[in-house]
């Protein structure tokens, strides 16, 4: 039985809670065997440019093998990494793999080829985060504007101007920082006035509307408008049917991103799209 108003935070759980408390203390261990065992691996999807016919970018999306359970996507994982302060760990992983993935690429001679990582708001707030990105950068040789961290748009809420001064040093570091899932989230716009970001990425869900015989979403055309004011590179994420694609490049879109070009796949497969001839939408989706 449940006791307890809330007010002293004290609660007896029931055997569902305690089930599920069971649970996550194993996920939590297993997580942290996951860092020791390198059972993280990174995907990479391709971002591809219209008017290069190319890819031109490719992001970085973490997955856990798990030994039971198989591959794991960061939805079933991340959230336990930030609230038992394993994320730190993650993300120094993450980097440095990226950062390697990068160089590895660039001296194949994709030399404006761009890569991105995904921090989570708590990373970012994390005082060393500039420090271990431009250790990561220089340990691999990274040239300026290759590598972009993506962040989503409720980090720019709280302490407005720690996440700008931030923001600055890695933009002086080289970093290109972009606003994921950009349009979900409740936050002012006049941010984009004075954060130095680099692109914003329109986020899929408002993609997933754009369905033949219907009417293109205002935010869609708002988004452009925005991008093109402001002078951001902007990237559509989560095209997946041709006529998406039409759609966006009528209006002007030219960087997309979604299963259309390519789902997220492991970095020797990803390779193989940068080495293959050009040839977009991939025939084999
Ligand atoms: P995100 O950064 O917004 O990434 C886009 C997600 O949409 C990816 O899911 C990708 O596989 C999926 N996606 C891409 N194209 C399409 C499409 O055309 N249709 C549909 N339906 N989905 C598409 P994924 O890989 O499961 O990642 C989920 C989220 O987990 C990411 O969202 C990102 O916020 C987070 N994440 C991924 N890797 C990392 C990481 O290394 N660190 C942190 N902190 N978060 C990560
Ligand atoms: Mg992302
Ligand atoms: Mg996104
Ligand atoms: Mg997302």
């Amino acid at each position: 039985k449940v006791k307890g108003d809330g007010k002293n935070g004290f609660q007896f759980f029931t055997p569902a809670m305690n089930a599920c408390y069971q649970e996550r203390i194993t996920l939590e261990n297993e997580l942290r065997q996951a860092i020791e065992n390198q059972e993280f691996e990174l995907y990479y999807q391709p971002k591809i440019s219209l008017s290069a016919g190319r890819i031109v970018g490719m992001e970085a999306l973490i997955r856990w093998r798990h030994p039971v359970h198989g591959l794991l996507n960061p939805d079933g994982f991340i959230d336990l990494a930030q609230e038992s302060g394993l994320i730190g760990s993650i993300t120094d992983w993450v980097l440095g793999e990226a950062c390697g993935q990068l160089s590895r690429w660039h001296s194949m001679g994709f030399g404006d080829l761009c890569v991105s990582v995904n921090v989570s708001p708590q990373e970012f707030d994390a005082p060393s985060l500039v420090e271990r990105v431009a250790s990561h950068m220089n340990r691999h040789g990274i040239s300026p504007d290759t590598l972009e961290i993506e962040i989503t748009e409720n980090l720019l809420l709280p302490d407005v101007s720690g996440v700008i001064e931030k923001m600055r040093l890695l933009r002086a570091h080289g970093v290109r920082i972009s606003i994921d899932d950009f349009g979900t989230r409740y936050s002012s716009l006049n941010y984009l006035r004075r954060f130095p970001i680099n692109v914003i990425k329109i986020d899929q869900s408002f993609v997933h509307d754009l369905a033949p015989g219907q009417p293109v979403s205002p935010i869609i055309h708002a988004v452009i408008g925005i991008a093109r004011g402001f002078g951001l590179h902007l990237v559509v994420e989560g095209v997946e049917t041709l006529h998406q694609m039409e759609v966006l490049a009528e209006l002007g879109c030219d960087e997309m991103q979604g299963f259309l070009f390519g789902r997220p796949l492991p970095a020797f497969e990803a390779e193989e799209r940068l080495l293959a001839p050009v040839c977009y939408p991939s025939p084999s989706h």
